[in-house]
């Protein structure tokens, strides 16, 4: 009898992925993270252990089918790889980037009881990768319905919306506020996460499926969602996002030089103010910036502010066990020079003769028993206030939803604490046929969970417009 081969061992560790130095990177706005190449993506992939109950995929939002697919990159089909995410996720090249899948799919694959985890997001990110240098191909769509559907919002919601309806024979426009489709993916993670140009491209896809996209349209202001119910369109989902930011309503916060997040990335990102005077925008930063907060939006925010350099301290009310953002992009962060200051938070902000900031009061925080959100809540330290100096603050503490839909659209009921559209597990809101998803509804979250309400928001509009007669 022959004797039995013996089978391959499977490697514990993950391939590591290539990145910039961060010398190097900390004064540049290029991607940091390079990506695998061919023979680091099927070495990553080899270590799959094919499962036949799959748990990455339970926890994966938008159930991606990840064997089939890791299976395709090993044997080299890349273009049915590729196609097998799509089938269920139309960003896969955002998604491999920016998803917190150490959190979710990753967390829950069994190579991680041994060792590392696979790499699903990075194969992910090649196999998307791999098709933007080769073309993209359509699949196939259902014949027309002759139903009209509006999306508002063009954000990972709205997009994963109307890319699934549309491939179902609908309709679909989407109205887009800004001159750029793509949500937070444009104007809020910068370009050394997520280049633009990668967003676009899965605009583009989504465009040649047949979505009409129509740029500078604020909803409730240049059409309302009662005018468009009037001009025949059958259903509609609102994706607005969260982009209000949030304030803390301390002394001096109206100084010059305090900014929202949103308005600081949104001039460096969008309005490419790093490039001044290329580009129009200038953006004031100074030596010092402090950024308040502990989130991605900080993060995002205080490694910004390097690559504009400044040195920046992020302050963060709660310790780092609490950090709220990526591991790997605080790990990034530490790497490129940021210095976090723990357990304190501002009392308030002096400006100086002219109206800048250029000092704030601070106070040293304890962590007492869990608080709502279940995390430990700070407490200040009594007698132990501080002052730091800095010439630019930016403030990272969180968004709400614009109310400008729900304040014209009448029976749309909102949570009247968050501002948050209230919708069912399929997304459907108080008024027929206007379904909701993503940070209007849930108020600001990820990506991906964001992609998850719409992809449930869609199949119930399906349903409902087939039965609308
Ligand atoms: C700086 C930053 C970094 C982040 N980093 C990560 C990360 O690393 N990983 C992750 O998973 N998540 C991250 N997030 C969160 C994530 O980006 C959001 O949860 C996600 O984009 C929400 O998607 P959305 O479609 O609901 O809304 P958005 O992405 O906010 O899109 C909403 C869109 O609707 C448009 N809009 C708003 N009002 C109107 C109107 N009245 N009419 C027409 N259009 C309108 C807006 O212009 C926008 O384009 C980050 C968020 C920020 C701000
Ligand atoms: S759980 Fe891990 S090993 Fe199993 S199929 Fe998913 S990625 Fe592969």
């Amino acid at each position: 009898m022959a004797e039995a081969k013996p089978k391959p061992k499977i490697k514990k560790e993950a391939i590591e992925m290539p990145k910039q130095e961060p010398k190097a990177r900390v004064k540049n706005f290029n991607e940091v993270a390079l990506g695998y190449d061919e023979e680091q993506a099927l070495e990553e992939a080899s270590r799959c252990l094919q499962c036949v109950k799959p748990q990455c995929v339970v926890g994966c939002p938008v159930e991606v089918p990840i064997p089939e697919f890791i299976k395709c990159l090993r044997e080299k089909k890349y273009a049915e790889g590729i196609a097998t995410i799509k089938a269920k996720n139309a960003l896969p090249a955002v998604c491999g980037r920016v998803c917190p899948q150490e959190e979710q799919c990753q967390v829950k694959c069994v190579m991680g009881k041994i060792g590392h985890p696979v790499s699903i997001g990075r194969l992910e990110r090649y196999l998307a990768d791999w098709e933007r240098e080769h073309g993209f191909q359509l699949p196939e769509k259902g014949k027309p319905t002759g139903k009209k559907v509006a999306v508002v919002g063009a954000g990972p919601a709205g997009l994963t919306v109307a890319a699934d309806l549309v491939k179902l024979g609908h309709d679909v426009t989407m109205f887009e506020a800004l001159h750029l489709a793509g949500g937070v993916l444009v104007y809020g993670i910068p370009e050394f996460r997520l280049p633009k140009k990668i967003v676009q491209n899965e605009v583009n896809y989504i465009q040649k499926l047949g979505v009409d996209l129509r740029l500078g349209n604020l909803i409730g202001r240049t059409h309302t969602i009662p005018e468009l119910m009037k001009n025949g369109y059958d259903a509609f989902f609102i994706g607005s996002g969260a982009g209000l930011p949030q304030f803390m309503d301390l002394p001096g916060e109206n100084l010059g030089g305090i900014y929202s997040a949103n308005e600081f990335l949104i001039r460096v990102n969008l309005m490419k103010a790093y490039n001044f005077p290329d580009y129009d925008t200038p953006i004031r930063i100074g030596k010092h910036v402090v950024v308040i907060g502990g989130g991605n939006v900080a993060m995002d925010c205080a490694r910004s502010s390097m690559r504009l350099g400044a040195s920046v301290c992020l302050l963060y009310r709660r310790s780092r066990e609490e950090l709220p953002a990526r591991k790997e992009e605080i790990e990034n962060a530490e790497e490129e020079g940021l210095v976090c200051k723990f357990l304190a938070a501002p009392l308030r902000f002096i400006g100086d003769e002219k109206g800048w900031v250029k000092a704030m009061d601070c106070e040293c925080m304890e962590l007492g028993p869990p608080d709502a959100s279940g995390r430990r809540r700070p407490v200040p330290i009594k007698g132990s206030e501080f002052t730091m100096e800095t010439d630019t603050v930016i403030i990272a503490i969180g968004q709400t939803p614009n109310p400008i839909i729900q304040r014209t659209t009448e029976g749309l009921v909102v949570n009247p604490k968050h501002g948050t559209i209230i919708v069912d597990e399929n997304g459907k809101t108080s008024l027929d046929g206007v379904y909701a998803g993503g940070d209007v509804a849930t108020g600001a979250a990820t990506v991906i969970s964001a992609m998850g309400m719409g992809k449930k928001a869609a199949k119930s509009m399906h349903e409902y417009l087939q039965n609308k007669k």
